[in-house]
Formats: C-alpha cells, sequence, structure tokens
C-alpha cells in the first residue's frame, strides 16, 4: 500500500509540476477600458483588439462614430447629425488604415460665401476677385491685386492681423469678420492667429475647400465604417454608458479616454471654455437641389453661419433633399475648443495630472482638448495604440 501511495503522490507532484510551468507560459489577455467610440477611441480599440487585449468600448451617446455619426433622416437621406463631415488627408497611412473599413466615394468639397445677396467662392481666389469687383485678373494679377489691397502686420499675433496682412480690410469685412464674431462670439482680434491661418487665400482659379491628396466619402456613410472598425471578436460595444457610471466599478489593466479631460478630473482646476452649435436640420421635400454646391457661408446674415445639402457630399440620388444649419452658441456639447492663451494655460493643468494617472491614456479632441481633423485624430489613435502595445509586450 505505502508502494502504491508514493508512486501516487510522485504522480501528483508531477503534475503540479506541469501544471505551474504552463501557469507560467500561459499569456493572459490584458483587459482595456476605452471611452469614446469616436475616431479616437474605435481605432486604438481595433488596434488594442489585434493585439489579443480584450477591449470595453463605452459611449454616453447611444450610438458610435462620435461627431462623426451619420444616419438616414425620416425621409431617407443620409445626413450627418453633428454637422457635415468631409474626408480629406494628405497621410498615406491614415487613408491605407481606414480603406480597410470602407470603400470611398470620391468628393472635393466646394464652398461659395454670401456677401450682398450673391455667391462668390470661398476660400478667396481669383474668381472672388474678379466676380465681386467686375475685375478680368489672371493669377499674377491677382497676387499683385493682393499686394497691393494687404494691411502689412508685424509681427502677426491674432486672427485679424493675419486676415488683414493677405487680403485687406474690404475683404476681411466681407467674408471675415461677421462669420468669426458668429462662430467663436468673439472678435477677429481676440482670436489667435491658428483660426484664420486654417484658410487659404489662393490667387489662382481653385475653388476646392480642401487641396489634400486624398479626397473622399465613406461610400456608406461613417457609422458603417465605424461599426466595420469595432467589428473584432475581442472588441465589446456599449453605448448609452457614461464613463461616471462605471468607473469604480470597472476592473481593466489600462484605461484609454477621449472624453474632456477637465469632466475627467472633476473640473478641479475649473472649465475648459468649448463654442458649441445647435444643428437645425430640415428635409425638403420635392427640392432636387436647393444649393448648388455641398456648403454655403452666410458670414453677414442669419444667426447660423452655414448650410450644407447632405447630397453633395454623399451623391446619394432621391427625389428630396435634406440641409442643416450651424447656429454657434456658448452653451451645448463641447465642440471647438477656444484657442487662447489663457485655455492653453488650463489645459496645461489638467496635462500635468493625466501625467501623473497610473494606466489611463489621453486621447482624442476632448482628452487633448485640440481642434482635431479627422485623419488627424486617427493618426494620433495609430501612435498612441502602438506605443501602447509595445509597452505591454
Ligand atoms: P469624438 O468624435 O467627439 O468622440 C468622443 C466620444 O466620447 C463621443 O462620442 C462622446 O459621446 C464620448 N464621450 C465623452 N465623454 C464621455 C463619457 N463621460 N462617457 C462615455 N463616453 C463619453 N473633421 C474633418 O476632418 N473634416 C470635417 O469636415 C469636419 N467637420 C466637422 C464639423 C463640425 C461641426 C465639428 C464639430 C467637427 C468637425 N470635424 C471635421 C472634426 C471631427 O469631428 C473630429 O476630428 C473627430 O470627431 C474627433 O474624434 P474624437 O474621437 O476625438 O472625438
Amino acid at each position: 500500500i505505502q508502494g502504491v501511495l508514493r508512486r501516487l503522490h510522485r504522480r501528483i507532484a508531477r503534475y503540479r509540476r506541469q501544471a505551474a510551468r504552463t501557469m507560467e507560459n500561459q499569456v493572459i489577455p490584458r483587459k482595456a477600458l476605452v471611452v469614446g467610440a469616436g475616431f479616437a477611441g474605435s481605432v486604438v480599440a481595433r488596434e488594442l483588439a489585434e493585439a489579443g487585449q480584450h477591449v470595453r468600448v463605452i459611449d454616453k451617446r447611444t450610438h458610435v462614430a462620435g461627431n462623426a455619426f451619420d444616419e438616414t433622416d425620416p425621409q431617407g437621406v443620409l445626413i450627418h447629425n453633428y454637422g457635415p463631415h468631409i474626408f480629406h488627408t494628405n497621410s498615406e497611412r491614415v487613408w491605407n488604415y481606414l480603406s480597410r473599413f470602407t470603400e470611398w466615394r470620391p468628393y472635393e468639397h466646394r464652398v461659395l460665401g454670401v456677401v450682398d445677396g450673391k455667391l462668390y467662392p470661398f476660400p478667396i481666389n481669383r474668381d472672388t476677385l474678379n466676380r465681386l469687383y467686375g475685375l478680368d485678373l489672371d493669377e499674377a494679377g491677382a497676387a499683385a491685386y493682393f499686394e497691393r489691397v494687404r494691411e502689412p502686420r508685424e509681427p502677426v499675433l491674432n486672427s485679424e492681423d493675419v486676415v488683414l496682412n493677405s487680403v485687406g480690410r474690404d475683404l476681411y469685412e466681407k467674408f471675415f469678420l461677421n462669420y468669426t464674431r458668429k462662430q467663436w462670439g468673439l472678435e477677429p482680434s481676440q482670436l489667435k492667429a491658428g483660426v484664420a491661418a486654417r484658410i487659404p487665400v489662393r490667387a489662382n482659379a481653385d475653388d476646392r475647400y480642401f487641396t489634400d491628396k486624398f479626397q473622399a466619402m465613406p461610400i456608406n456613410g461613417y457609422t458603417k465604417m465605424f461599426e466595420a472598425i469595432l467589428d473584432h471578436p475581442n472588441i465589446h460595444v456599449e453605448v448609452g454608458i457614461d464613463f461616471a457610471h462605471v468607473r469604480s466599478q470597472e476592473v481593466f489593466d489600462h484605461l484609454v479616454y477621449t472624453g474632456p479631460i477637465d469632466a475627467y478630473f472633476g473640473y478641479c482646476h475649473g472649465r475648459l471654455p468649448y463654442r458649441s452649435l445647435r444643428f437645425e436640420h430640415e428635409h425638403l421635400p420635392g427640392v432636387a437641389q436647393f444649393q448648388p454646391v455641398g456648403t454655403v457661408n452666410y458670414p453677414n446674415d442669419h444667426a447660423f453661419t452655414r448650410i450644407t445639402e447632405f447630397k453633395h457630399l454623399t451623391g446619394q440620388q432621391c427625389a428630396g433633399s435634406s440641409i442643416v444649419r450651424e447656429y454657434p452658441q456658448a452653451e451645448g456639447d463641447p465642440y471647438y475648443p477656444i484657442p487662447s492663451d489663457g485655455n492653453e494655460a488650463l489645459f496645461k493643468r489638467y496635462q500635468a495630472l493625466a501625467e501623473a494617472e497610473p494606466n489611463v491614456t489621453f486621447v482624442g479632441r476632448l482628452a487633448e482638448y485640440r481642434y482635431y481633423n479627422m485623419d488627424q485624430v486617427v493618426a494620433a489613435a495609430l501612435a498612441v495604440a502602438g506605443r501602447l502595445v509595445e509597452s505591454h509586450r
């Protein structure tokens, strides 16, 4: 009997050693919580999932895709609920990445600005000058015109300086001054130079709003593209859930946070200021085309800044048309960080707290308090995800 027991003990010990070795070699998948299912959160989630991590994605809205969310309205027209989103990028990497999840419809955005009841190409180009002032300038003539009317500013400190310095007072007052007042609730002189510097001035006749190498719209819309990004066995998506409700209960190895950074820290240093928008959507039954281009700007008339007609963007063929008017406002959802030195300083204080937060990554337009185009936020998310995957190897 004793012999049998000794053999049994030896066998149990061997099994124990084998089990211990198996445990040592086993890679236990990490768990990540991603807050926000916009571009930042969805791209990071996908990358972590492909690296073998288990990812839970939550969003407090009732849908994925963040501000790029689109859906068909009751009349069957595909609309962008949070204002027009036009995809453009010079980054081959971002283009190739998103092309894994959607096919594209080529689209180059064009904008006209209404001045004294007439439509003019915007950004300002040679044709804007010729039509506005009854001229017949060629490219060199338009460049010489800008040179003659510009009010040189040295140094260029704010958005007023940027515009006066390049196109002079009359064009500034016709196209920029009132638009800026409406859009930001501020004088151009109170806005950082970078805001106006985003809009080019052209001496040629190029009337495209963007000049990037890749310009296109996801062929079946943004939401379908997001669904494809999030469609991975390691990703679990839940919408209609606020981080505030899960932060104390949720167990995770790493948190990727794409919501507002000041909210994460309980607004302990005060609120970061944002400009908000009210979107007024309207369907126009029986109207084949409401306006000649995707977006028309109203710098001087009305309380709204612009009207976008979605069929231009999406190429959808249908009987009626759907448009959206954008009314800037102080209160409401956070859309545009307001660029000023004071706000930048306040963000830096939150950033310092973020850097000291263990196992949390802050990425995206709200978490980094900066205006990101979609392609820029995809690039930022890919970079962040790359670092996270590398550090967990
Ligand atoms: P978001 O898309 O805002 O995603 C963040 C998500 O986090 C949101 O869905 C939010 O609900 C969620 N969230 C926040 N807090 C919490 C919380 N506590 N709990 C759970 N979830 C939370 N870019 C372009 O390239 N081209 C354009 O034409 C263009 N047009 C634009 C027009 C407008 C009117 C605006 C406002 C922006 C436009 N943009 C455009 C910019 C584009 O919207 C952003 O680049 C993009 O949305 C940034 O993605 P994100 O993931 O950082 O943020």
